[in-house]
């Protein structure tokens, strides 16, 4: 983790910057609160710390039992932190979702279960995932029921322009796009290493996703959603000051 991340987090940490409006006009009550003369809010600075800490701990993926322990705090407190931020995530996430154009790949992936398999019977206990991918921009993930044409297409035409380029591979559901836009199919297995004729793009999130996923060892088909949409997020902003942006998230959709 780089340092500028680190002392970003520190102004708010010793109380010289509002952590809900980003004023350094801030002074500590005789109460112990951390008290803004900006925006007028306060919070008690233990509790303050506290919960910087625990966003620091989401922020590198920490288990919550595990930063419970180093952090002395309560599991449940880490888990309600953690629960709120993944919350107002999903929503931030969905709200910026704006309709991807130029060159998209789609693409489905089948996530936790105990077997190994796609689109056949190892699918049974999965979460099937829908993956809509702009190239050089961002992705866009949807827990769909099934893979039916019906059920993608309308998810293509909700999430991207029409007259979008189109990267898919042969799989039956993705016939009807080229009367939506223009459709290449890339056969599995062929490489075409020069070309565009790839869905990298769409691969290489799934392994990040693989890759984030493993550290929540044993999420449930319930809560799926929700970690797929903190995945997601987390690869839009990959190349942006993410511990600012997730303690924005925090406190701004939160109310005190
Ligand atoms: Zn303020």
């Amino acid at each position: 983790m780089g340092y500028s991340k680190i002392s970003y987090h520190g102004n708010f940490f010793d109380g010289k910057k509002c952590v809900y409006c980003g004023s350094f006009k801030v002074c500590r009550t005789k109460r112990g609160y951390i008290k803004c003369n900006k925006c007028k809010k306060q919070k008690g600075a233990k509790i303050l710390r506290r919960e910087l800490k625990i966003i620091l701990g989401f922020y590198q993926q920490q288990p919550a039992y595990r930063l419970a322990s180093d952090l002395g705090v309560n599991y449940k407190t880490i888990t309600r932190v953690y629960q709120k931020l993944r919350e107002a995530i999903y929503h931030v996430s969905e709200l910026e979702s704006g309709k991807l154009r130029g060159e998209i790949e789609l693409d489905e992936a089948y996530f936790g279960g105990r077997r190994k398999g796609k689109r056949g019977r190892g699918a049974a206990g999965k979460s099937i995932v829908f993956g809509l991918l702009e190239r050089n921009g961002r992705v866009y993930t949807k827990v769909v029921d099934s893979v039916s044409a019906d059920e993608l297409m309308d998810h293509i035409k909700k999430h991207t322009r029409k007259g979008s380029v189109y990267f898919t591979d042969t799989f039956r559901s993705y016939r009807s796009l080229k009367r939506f836009g223009k459709h290449h199919t890339i056969s599995h297995g062929k490489k075409f290493p020069k070309t565009k004729n790839h869905i990298n793009g769409i691969e290489g999130f799934w392994s990040f996703a693989k890759h984030v996923l493993y550290n929540y060892r044993g999420v449930s088909k319930y809560h799926f959603p929700m970690y797929l949409k903190e995945v997601e997020y987390r690869f839009n902003h990959r190349s942006d000051n993410l511990l600012k942006l997730f303690t924005k998230i925090y406190f701004g959709y939160v109310s005190t």
